[in-house]
């Protein structure tokens, strides 16, 4: 561990004189405030050693990064059964895109765009209802991240409420086409409650740990989907998890990730180790500039690129 102690120290120092570049999310308050200059970046391997650098413990807005969590809640709910109401192709398109939903008869493209997310938080409400759905996914995330702190941030979810009207656009076009059965409502303040979990890259890092350990949390010594669903996982993350700039970062670094607005990226090097960076500066796509940066100087080095 002492290497990529030494990996994630070089990477930190050589991107740290740039940090502050890039636009930070500003359709909520709660966002826009956040200080453009942290940057954290934090590597957990299957033994629990983790190499950290810069603002790794600071908690932030996770936004889209739940909907890995809650596709793995989603599977091993429904199931394959699940890739019935959502696709798995990616959607070349920006996060919250309604245009392919008309073609495509309220079947999301994938489960990581918001179209597809919105759906798989649905299936999370059958029989537990929005409560039990919330509770469920926060549970799960609190569990996985093994005592690092994970809170649900009530004026983020508040704010997501408040100017979501894109999102309250998707779920209802989706539940014409009848691919969403609960209240619009109760699945749209869940998706927001989601979206406003706040965590630290060493807790996101840890929490992804059963993504590279073939769906087995190595250190809670708990299995928490099957591999074949783990690898699936994998395989959306690749292709899907950052939008219409997916092909890019497959590219650039290689490994299965996924990004949030809030900047924070979760990356997965299969077999080895789950690794979080956060800086709150986006570059065009969406996606964390810095963090997209460390990933790749990461990669690079480490030799961890799947390819
Ligand atoms: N709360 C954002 C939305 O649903 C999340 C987007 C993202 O993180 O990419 O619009």
């Amino acid at each position: 561990m002492t290497d990529l102690q030494n990996i994630v120290d070089e990477i930190h120092a050589e991107l740290s004189p740039r940090r502050g570049e890039g636009k930070v999310a500003d359709y909520i308050p709660a966002l826009a405030r956040v200080d453009a200059k942290q940057f954290g970046i934090a590597v957990v391997d299957l033994d629990g050693n983790a190499a950290i650098a810069g603002d790794a413990k600071t908690p932030f807005s996770i936004q889209s990064i739940s909907k890995v969590f809650t596709l793995t809640l989603a599977l091993c709910r429904s199931g394959a059964a699940l890739w019935t109401r959502v696709g798995r192709e990616p959607s070349g398109s920006p996060f919250n895109s309604i245009v392919q939903l008309e073609a495509e008869r309220g079947i999301p493209r994938n489960p990581l765009i918001n179209a597809g997310a919105l759906v798989v938080t649905d299936t999370l409400l059958d029989g537990r209802g929005a409560e039990g759905a919330a509770a469920d996914i926060l549970a799960f995330m609190r569990e996985r991240a093994g005592g690092e702190p994970v809170t649900r941030d009530a004026e983020v979810a508040a704010s997501e409420a408040a100017t979501g009207f894109r999102n309250a656009s998707l779920a209802n076009f989706i539940r014409a086409f009848g691919n969403i059965h609960n209240p619009i409502d109760d699945v749209l303040g869940v998706y927001f409650g989601q979206c406003a979990i706040a965590a630290s890259c060493l807790a996101l890092a840890r929490a992804g740990l059963y993504l590279a350990n073939e769906g087995v949390d190595p250190l809670a010594k708990r299995r928490v989907i099957d591999a074949a669903g783990a690898r699936r996982i994998c395989a959306v993350m690749m292709t899907c998890g950052h939008y219409d700039a997916s092909g890019d970062f497959a590219f650039r670094v290689g490994l299965p990730g996924k990004s949030g607005v809030g900047g924070g990226i979760l990356a997965v090097a299969p077999k080895r180790a789950a690794i979080a960076v956060w800086s709150p500066g986006l570059g065009a796509a969406g996606t964390s500039l810095l963090g997209g940066l460390a990933l790749e100087k990461l990669a690079a080095r480490t030799g961890w690129s799947v390819f």
